[in-house]
C-alpha cells in the first residue's frame, strides 16, 4: 500500500526570478508528486503530495541540486493531511506579507547565445532574448513578487509562440518573466543628431558610427553607456573631456577572449569572474604592447574590462554582422563627472546629443538605475570593488537578527543597507553624496527599496560625522526613530568581519583616506581591537596637519609638506612638491604651519600615499579618489627592497611613527635612487609596520585574527604584501569578499554593529 502524505514547503532566499518554480514543477514530475508551487511575498511557497519516500527523496533532491541562480537560505517543512490531488501546477502568486529576496540582473547565458546566432530559431539575433537563467531582473522590476506584471515588461503583450513557452514547464522560458521575441519585444531604434529615427538597420547604423571613430549612446541594463572604439585616440580624449573627470580609467568592453588575449593578461580566475553571471568589470594587467589609445587610463597598469553582458552589446560588437566594427570599446557611463547614470529615455535623448552622433534605444524602460560592478582577483579570490549591476540587491546576512533597520552608509561611494530578520540588503553603488543630483538619487533610491521590500525601518544608523549629508538626511527623514552613531573605522572592520563570518575579537586594520575619529580628528591608519559591539583603538600612524583641509585631498603635495615638516626637513626647493608652490602659496602655508591655522589633524595612511606620491613627483594634483596611490602602486618596482626606518611609540593608543622614513625617501632622492626603488621600499615599510604593530598587538591580547579593511587595501600590491607577511607570523589574515573594502561597505558594517549592539540590549 502506499503511504500517502502530504508536506508544506516555506523556501527563502534567492528563489525567484531564477527558475525555481518550474524546477520544482519538474522535481515534483521526477518522482510522481501532485501538488502546487507559487512565489510569495517572502519566497516560494509548494505543497507536495504522494508517496513519503519520493517525497522525501524530492527534498534531498531540491537542496542538493537547485537551479544555478538560486540560493536558498532555509527550507520550512511542515506536515499536511493528503487531499488527494493528482496534478502538480504552478499557481498565481500571493502578493501580501514578508520580505523576499529581489533577484539581480543576469548577463546572456550560453543556451541563449547558441540561439543568438542560430539562423533557424526565431530568436536569431533577436537583442532581448532571455530565459529562466539570464536577462534583466533588479532593473525591470517595479514590485513584487516577481512576476511579469510588476516588472517594466508589463506593457508588451506575449505573442501565442512566447505564451506557450512561458506556461510550458519543459521550455527554457517556463515563467521566464521578461521573455520577449521579435514580433512581441521591445524594438531597438537609433535615434540621429538630427532627430531621425532608425529602427531597421539600427544595429548597422551603429556599428558603422563606432567604426567611423564617432561616439554612440546605448542603453544597457541599469543605464545608459557611452561607447567608441577603444583604439582611437581623438575619439576617446573627446569622450573624457566631456564627461569632466579628469585621468580617471575608463572601463573598456571586449569582443571576445582573442580580443581579450591582446589587451590583457588574465588569470584563469581572472576570466572566470569575467565570464560569471554578473559579468563584472574586472581590473586586470593590460598588455604594455597593445595599441589601445593611452588616454583610456592615463599613468595606470592596469585597465577595467567587462565581457559583452546583454545580446544587444553582443549584437553591437560581434564579427558577424558584415559591418566592420571595433573589437574593444570604450564604456562608460553615461554622465558627467560622478552625476547619476542616465538611465530616462527622454534624458538621454535631450541631453546625450552633445557627445553623441546616434542614441541606440528601446521601449523597455529602466525601473531601477545600476550601475556596472567593479571587481578584481587578488590572491587568487575574488575582491569587489563595487557592488552593482548582478550582485545587488542579493541578500548578505548579518550575525545577529535586527528588527527593520536602515544602515545610512557614508558619503563617498555611498551606498545604504536596509536589513531586517537576519537579512540584510546592500544597494548598490550611488555615488558621492556631495553632488546634489547624486544625493537626490540616494533618497530617491531609500524610499524605492523600502517600499519595494516593504520595510519600514524602527532604526536608523549612520556615520558618527557630523556633517555627513547621509546623516543629515537620517535626522531630518526619520526624527522620532531609534538613531545610532557609528565611528567609521570600526564600521570598516566590522563589514570585513560580517562578509567573512567572523566571531570577533579580531585586530582589525582600517587604513583609507577620512574618517571622522572620536577624538574629532580625521582617522585613517587606525589598528582596532574590534568585536561587532565595540572597539578599542589600539594603535595608529602619528597625527599630521592637512594644510588648507579638503583642499590636502585634491593637491598631494600639501601633505607632502606636513610630513616634511613634521620629519623635521626643510621646505627645500630641490623636492618636487615645494617647487609646485608658488611664492605666495609658500608664504601662506609657512604661516599656517606656525600658527596650526585651518590644518586638521589626520592619521590616514591615503593621506601618507599621497604624500609619498608628490614627494616622487608622481602626481601633485589628483583628478580621482585615491589616483596618487593607484600611480605610486604602478610605479612600484615588483622585486623586493628592503623598507625605510619607522618606530612604534608604546602608549594607549600605540603611535606610529613614519617620519625616519620620510627622511629616508628624501635621502634616497638626493642619492638619485631610482623612483621604482623608493615606491617599492615605501610599500614595504607599510609592510614592516603591519607585522610589528600586529606582532606588539597579538603580545598584548592574545588575538591571532587580522581583518583588513579602507579603501587603501584595493591597493593589490599593498593587500597582498600585507597578507603574505601576517601569514608568514603566524597570524590568520582575513580580506573582503563580497562587499566593497572602501566605504561602498560601510552601510553593512553599521548594519553588523548595530545587530551586536541591540543583541547585547536585550
Ligand atoms: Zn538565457
Ligand atoms: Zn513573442
Ligand atoms: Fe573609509
Amino acid at each position: 500500500m502506499i503511504d500517502r502524505a502530504a508536506r508544506h514547503l516555506v523556501v527563502e532566499g534567492v528563489v525567484q526570478g531564477v527558475g525555481f518554480r518550474p524546477f520544482v514543477h519538474r522535481l515534483a514530475g521526477r518522482y510522481g508528486l501532485a501538488g502546487w508551487v507559487r512565489n510569495t511575498g517572502s519566497g516560494v511557497e509548494a505543497l507536495i503530495e504522494g508517496d513519503g519516500e519520493q517525497i522525501d527523496e524530492f527534498l534531498n533532491a531540491l537542496i542538493a541540486n537547485p537551479p544555478p541562480l538560486a540560493h536558498i537560505t532555509a527550507l520550512h517543512v511542515v506536515e499536511r493531511p493528503s487531499t488527494d490531488v493528482s496534478a502538480f501546477t504552478i499557481v498565481a502568486s500571493e502578493t501580501t506579507g514578508g520580505t523576499q529576496a529581489i533577484p539581480a540582473d543576469v548577463a546572456l547565458c550560453g543556451d541563449c547565445r547558441r540561439e543568438l546566432y542560430d539562423p533557424a530559431d526565431r530568436r536569431y539575433r533577436h537583442p532581448f532574448i532571455n530565459c529562466t537563467n539570464c536577462g534583466p531582473r533588479y532593473s525591470i522590476v517595479e514590485g513584487l513578487p516577481y512576476d511579469r506584471e510588476r516588472t517594466t515588461m508589463r506593457r508588451f503583450t506575449m505573442c501565442a509562440a512566447c505564451r506557450r513557452e512561458y506556461k510550458d514547464p519543459g521550455s527554457r522560458r517556463f515563467h521566464a518573466e521578461p521573455i520577449a521575441c521579435p514580433n512581441c519585444g521591445p524594438r531597438l531604434k537609433i535615434v540621429e543628431p538630427s532627430g531621425e529615427a532608425l529602427e531597421d538597420h539600427a544595429l548597422a547604423r551603429a556599428r558603422r558610427l563606432l567604426g567611423e571613430g564617432k561616439i554612440v549612446a546605448l542603453k544597457s541594463i541599469g543605464g545608459y553607456h557611452l561607447a567608441c572604439d577603444a583604439y582611437d585616440d581623438g575619439a576617446v580624449k573627446r569622450l573624457r573631456a566631456w564627461k569632466e573627470r579628469g585621468d580617471k580609467p575608463l572601463a573598456i568592453m571586449v569582443r571576445d577572449e582573442i580580443e581579450l588575449s591582446h589587451v590583457a593578461g588574465v588569470t584563469p580566475a581572472e576570466l572566470a569572474l569575467l565570464e560569471s553571471p554578473a559579468h563584472p568589470v574586472v581590473l586586470v594587467e593590460q598588455r604594455p604592447s597593445g595599441r589601445l589609445s593611452r588616454h583610456i587610463n592615463p599613468n595606470v597598469a592596469t585597465i577595467g574590462i567587462m565581457l559583452p553582458y546583454t545580446p544587444l552589446h553582443l549584437l553591437l560588437i560581434d564579427e558577424t554582422a558584415g559591418i566592420p566594427v571595433p573589437a574593444s570599446l570604450v564604456m562608460t557611463s553615461a554622465n558627467r563627472s560622478g552625476g547619476p547614470m542616465i538611465t530616462a529615455d527622454d534624458i538621454a535623448l535631450r541631453t546625450l546629443f552633445e557627445i553623441a552622433d546616434g542614441v541606440l534605444t528601446f521601449d523597455r524602460p529602466i525601473a531601477t538605475r545600476i550601475d556596472d560592478s567593479v571587481s578584481q582577483v587578488v590572491a587568487g579570490e575574488e575582491v569587489l570593488l563595487r557592488r552593482a549591476r548582478g550582485y545587488a540587491p542579493l541578500p548578505l546576512s548579518l550575525p545577529f537578527p535586527v528588527p527593520p533597520l536602515l544602515a545610512c552608509g557614508a558619503d563617498m561611494k555611498s551606498t545604504f543597507c536596509l536589513a531586517t530578520g537576519e537579512r540584510a540588503v546592500l544597494s548598490s553603488y550611488v555615488g558621492d553624496l556631495l553632488q546634489y543630483d547624486v544625493f537626490r538619487e540616494y533618497e530617491a533610491t531609500i524610499e524605492r527599496l523600502c517600499a519595494l521590500m516593504q520595510i519600514e525601518p524602527e532604526i536608523v544608523c549612520y556615520d558618527l560625522h557630523p556633517e555627513y549629508w547621509s546623516r543629515r538626511f537620517a535626522e531630518r527623514r526619520y526624527p522620532d526613530r531609534q538613531q545610532m552613531a557609528i565611528q567609521h573605522h570600526h564600521a570598516h572592520v566590522a563589514a570585513c568581519m560580517a562578509d567573512r563570518n567572523l566571531a570577533g575579537p579580531v585586530i582589525g586594520i582600517a587604513f583609507d583616506g577620512t574618517g571622522y575619529g572620536e577624538d574629532g580628528h580625521i582617522w585613517g591608519g587606525e589598528f582596532l581591537l574590534a568585536g561587532y559591539a565595540s572597539f578599542e583603538r589600539a594603535a595608529h600612524f602619528e597625527y599630521v596637519p592637512m594644510y588648507g583641509g579638503e583642499a590636502a585631498i585634491r593637491e598631494p603635495w600639501r601633505m607632502a609638506l606636513a610630513y616634511l615638516r613634521a620629519a623635521g626637513i626643510a621646505w627645500d626647493e630641490r623636492l618636487a612638491p615645494v617647487r609646485a608652490l608658488t611664492a605666495e602659496k609658500r608664504a601662506v602655508l609657512e604661516m599656517q604651519a606656525e600658527r596650526g591655522i585651518a590644518a586638521p589633524l589626520t592619521s590616514s595612511v591615503g593621506r601618507l600615499f599621497d604624500a609619498v606620491a608628490a614627494l616622487l613627483d608622481v602626481c601633485q594634483r589628483v583628478t580621482y579618489d585615491a589616483q596618487a596611490a593607484i600611480e605610486l602602486e604602478t610605479l612600484a618596482d615588483p622585486a623586493l627592497h628592503a623598507a625605510y626606518d619607522f618606530a612604534v611609540h608604546d602608549g594607549s593608543p600605540r603611535r606610529i611613527n613614519v617620519f625616519p622614513a620620510i627622511r629616508g625617501i628624501v635621502e634616497d632622492l638626493d642619492r638619485r635612487t631610482p623612483m621604482r626603488v623608493i615606491a617599492a621600499r615605501f610599500h614595504e615599510t607599510i609592510v614592516a609596520i603591519v607585522r610589528r604593530v600586529c606582532s606588539l598587538l597579538r603580545a598584548d591580547c592574545g588575538l591571532n585574527d587580522v581583518v583588513l579593511s579602507g579603501g587603501v587595501f584595493q591597493n593589490k600590491k599593498l593587500a597582498s604584501d600585507v597578507a603574505t607577511s601576517l601569514a608568514l607570523a603566524g597570524f590568520s589574515v582575513h580580506r573582503h569578499r563580497a562587499v566593497p573594502a572602501n566605504d561602498g561597505g560601510i552601510a553593512y558594517g553599521q548594519a553588523a554593529i548595530v545587530s551586536a549592539r541591540l543583541k547585547g540590549a536585550r
